[in-house]
């Protein structure tokens, strides 16, 4: 066993105090008793308690969490805890820099030398694939490939840690290295999703979350 449910609220309510993520952007998840814990989808720090918080197996299955889903972006999470043993917390973000970086799909260059912080010369931007989907986290996997961190194309970031505490430190230094890195560039347009692209994620917050907010 790793880390509590306590821990893990207390954890992501921190990414929205260092201004990590706002409303329900990003998820964070702890190795659990042979499975993990994952944050709900969907909804606010703010607004979750400790019963709010997911318990899942490694085949995808819940075993409890007052009837919330699951982050939608669990399979990352369940993927990298099923292929870095050494993982034992996810986060990820939609950060400002990282995902202003992860927009114009680079990779992290060794810029400073901070860089090796997530394993070796380079933090990678996974390619674009529609949130909460296999492919997505299939992307991520070969993105960390020798990494402990990753960009996520037209979406944000994703860091794992040795716990909670250690993985919220590499959230907050991440994002500290793409606003370095973002100053030290002069500006480069965004590469823009298509209408196609668009158009297949509208169609996903028909189903997504709250019903106030798929009404927007
Ligand atoms: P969830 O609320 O389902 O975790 O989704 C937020 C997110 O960042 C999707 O990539
Ligand atoms: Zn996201």
């Amino acid at each position: 066993m790793s880390g509590s449910a306590g821990e893990l609220l207390a954890v992501a309510c921190a990414l929205k105090e260092h201004r990590l993520n706002v409303g329900a952007s990003g998820n964070a998840s702890v190795r659990y008793d042979g499975g993990f814990m994952v944050t709900p989808s969907g909804l606010p720090p703010e607004r979750c308690t400790v019963a709010d918080m997911v318990w899942m197996k490694m085949d995808g299955s819940c075993i409890e969490g007052e009837g919330r889903a699951p982050s939608s972006e669990w399979r990352i999470h369940r993927d990298i805890y099923a292929s870095v043993p050494e993982a034992e917390a996810v986060i990820h973000t939609h950060s400002p820099f990282a995902t202003a970086l992860a927009c114009q799909r680079r990779d992290i260059p060794p810029f400073h030398y901070m860089v090796a912080l997530f394993g070796g010369d380079n933090v990678r931007c996974a390619p674009y694939a529609t949130f909460g989907t296999e492919e997505l986290s299939k992307n991520v996997q070969a993105a960390l490939a020798g990494r402990n961190a990753c960009l996520l194309a037209n979406h944000g970031m994703l860091v794992y840690g040795r716990d909670l505490t250690h993985a919220l430190a590499q959230a907050i230094e991440l994002e500290t290295l793409c606003e370095q890195y973002w100053r030290a560039c002069q500006p480069v347009p965004p590469v823009l999703l298509s209408g196609e692209e668009m158009a297949e994620v509208m169609e996903r917050f028909r189903h997504y979350g709250e019903r106030e907010f798929r009404q927007l």
